[in-house]
């Protein structure tokens, strides 16, 4: 058989052989330039290359004079797909995913194929290179130390409303998908959840031609955007709650609590929610008694 190959400008580059184990990869988000050496091994070299959408992988490989022959694992065929990928593994095959863009899991296909994928005792091997959170994250200049990435907001308007208001008190920077059409009730929902004054940045189109990354109030983006008619893909940033400093309203605290608790009993909630806003943690946990008491 023909050994694996890619071309990078011409020059055609044998691939190593891989370990037999299920490699997940990631692709470019728009320029077909930013993959790595090692994406471009594996691609090459897998003995299973499954992605989402053959057609759009097929262009990454013929830019890269890549032979493999894709096959589709996607959200509407993973249960058929799915068991195909994993006897090949267990036939000690190496098995390489992408997804269309960015690195593969992230608000795309192959957490379920990951995970049964180590329940069965297969290696994974993250191969790591786009993605479109930590791209829009370092453009945006909002803090990058403490993060937390909540995948597409709800669609409808009122649940939108709801993540939003329970977010409100996040001692971190956010980061959600957005579809454009979705974008100005969004910035605007915002503005209403979490105040006119929070800082947001939208990152549209990053490694694209028309590639654009805009930080402003919340009341300044949603005017600016009611107005536009947008485009392509975007990352939507939130700057963290100032609750530290003393600056934490009521409903902040409250809202902050009721996150933390969704999540950790009292005791704790009080602790961290202490250490984020600077408030007394007996005052806090007393807090937390007294909406007990009153919730029933
Ligand atoms: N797994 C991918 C990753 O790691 O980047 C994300 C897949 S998710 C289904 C697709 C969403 O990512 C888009 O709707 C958009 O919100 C965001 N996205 C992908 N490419 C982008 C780009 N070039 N610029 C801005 N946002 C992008």
């Amino acid at each position: 058989m023909a050994e694996p190959t890619y071309t990078i400008a011409g020059h055609q580059i044998t691939a190593p052989p891989l370990e037999p184990a299920l490699y997940l990869v990631a692709t470019p988000i728009g320029n077909l330039r930013d993959i790595t050496i090692r994406a471009l091994e594996t691609l090459a070299a897998c003995d299973v290359l499954a992605c989402e959408d053959t057609r759009i992988t097929r262009r990454l490989l013929d830019r890269y004079g890549i032979a493999a022959k894709p096959i589709a694992y996607h959200e509407h065929n993973a249960r058929e797909a799915g068991p195909r990928l994993l006897a090949a593994l267990a036939d000690g095959r190496s098995v390489a995913l992408v997804s269309d863009a960015g690195t593969p899991l992230i608000s795309d296909p192959g957490y379920r194929l990951g995970l049964e994928a180590r329940q069965a005792g297969h290696a994974i091997v993250p191969i790591p290179g786009p993605s479109a959170v930590l791209a829009a994250l370092a453009a945006s200049s909002l803090p990058t130390d403490d993060f937390r990435f909540i995948g597409f907001l709800p669609a409808k308007d009122k649940a939108r409303c709801d993540r939003l208001t329970a977010l409100r008190a996040e001692p971190t920077t956010l980061i959600a998908f957005e579809s454009p059409h979705r974008l100005a009730q969004s910035l605007k929902a915002i503005e209403k959840a979490m105040g006119a004054d929070r800082t947001v940045c939208v990152a549209r189109e990053l490694t694209k031609r028309f590639e654009t990354v805009t930080t402003g109030t919340a009341e300044e983006l949603s005017s600016r955007f009611a107005n536009e008619t947008i485009k392509g893909e975007i990352v939507l940033l939130i700057a963290p709650a100032e609750v530290g400093g003393g600056q934490a309203t009521s409903a902040d605290v409250d809202a902050l609590l009721t996150d933390l608790l969704s999540h950790m009993p009292a005791g704790k909630a009080a602790r961290e929610a202490a250490q984020m806003t600077g408030l007394a943690r007996a005052d806090l946990y007393a807090r937390i008694l007294a909406r007990k008491d009153r919730d029933g």
